[in-house]
């Protein structure tokens, strides 16, 4: 039996040696963008809910993004390989809630998606197929309770003001990572958070600190809108 378990492990050790690493996927981390929908729809531009109605008050996934360490990425890698909705047609209902389109006619969601497999997901065909960077994604987006951290600290989507430290100090403390922060202005000029972006390893596994840290947003007043 001792002698069965030894071979066994000298074979896994073998094996083991011969195992090649993981084929370079050609980029160098992952953004995972989450956007706060009181901001997208707090702009000139016009915003409409899904066909399933008002989206929850609550970060929404924007892209997962490949992208490289010198700030460019790389964009729509692979024209053959097309959005296909029958391939994600077990994800449908929970795109639905954590991935909601926000654009205008209402829609169902399939375009936001396809835009976002076609400009971003494409280039990391080498990591995950369509399903796969889907399915990831949400994941990911499930490990990051956002909107409970900055609410932990004080910071709430009431309308109110808030400093660009402290909101990037809120998420290292709980995720022990530090994101990009990005904001636009609604139309009295108020600088309002709008997106996090988290970065993550190019196998999508773990979130690290973002490689370059370039926030757009203000040091104060970045208002968190009300939705
Ligand atoms: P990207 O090309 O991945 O950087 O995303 C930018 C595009 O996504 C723009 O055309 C935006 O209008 C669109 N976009 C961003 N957020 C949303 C959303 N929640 N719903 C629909 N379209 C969106």
């Amino acid at each position: 039996m001792v002698a069965k378990v030894w071979f066994m492990l000298k074979l896994l050790m073998f094996q083991g040696l011969f195992t090649s690493p993981p084929p370079d996927p050609g980029f160098d981390f992952f953004y995972l963008a989450l956007q706060w929908p009181g901001a997208y729809c707090d702009t000139k531009r016009a915003c409409c809910y899904p066909t399933t109605g008002k989206p929850a008050a609550d970060f929404g996934i924007h892209g997962l993004w490949p992208n490289y360490n010198n700030g460019s990425y790389p964009s729509n890698c692979d024209p053959s390989n097309e959005f296909d909705p029958s391939e994600i047609s077990d994800l449908v209902s929970t795109l639905q809630t954590k991935w909601p389109t926000l654009s205008c006619p209402s829609n169902e969601g399939y375009k936001f998606w396809e835009h976002e497999w076609e400009k971003h997901g494409t280039c990391s065909e080498s990591v995950m197929d369509q399903h796969g960077y889907f399915e990831k994604t949400l994941a990911l987006r499930d490990r990051i309770n956002l909107l409970q951290i900055l609410t932990d600290a004080g910071i709430k989507p009431n309308d109110e003001f808030y400093k660009l430290k402290h909101i990037k100090k809120a998420i290292k403390r709980a995720t022990g990572v530090i994101p990009v922060v990005n904001c636009n202005k609604d139309p009295e000029k108020n600088s309002q958070l709008h997106e996090i972006l988290f970065c993550v390893d190019k196998s999508a596994t773990e979130f690290i600190d973002c490689p370059m840290p370039t926030d757009r947003c203000p040091y104060s007043r970045i208002q968190f809108a009300k939705f």
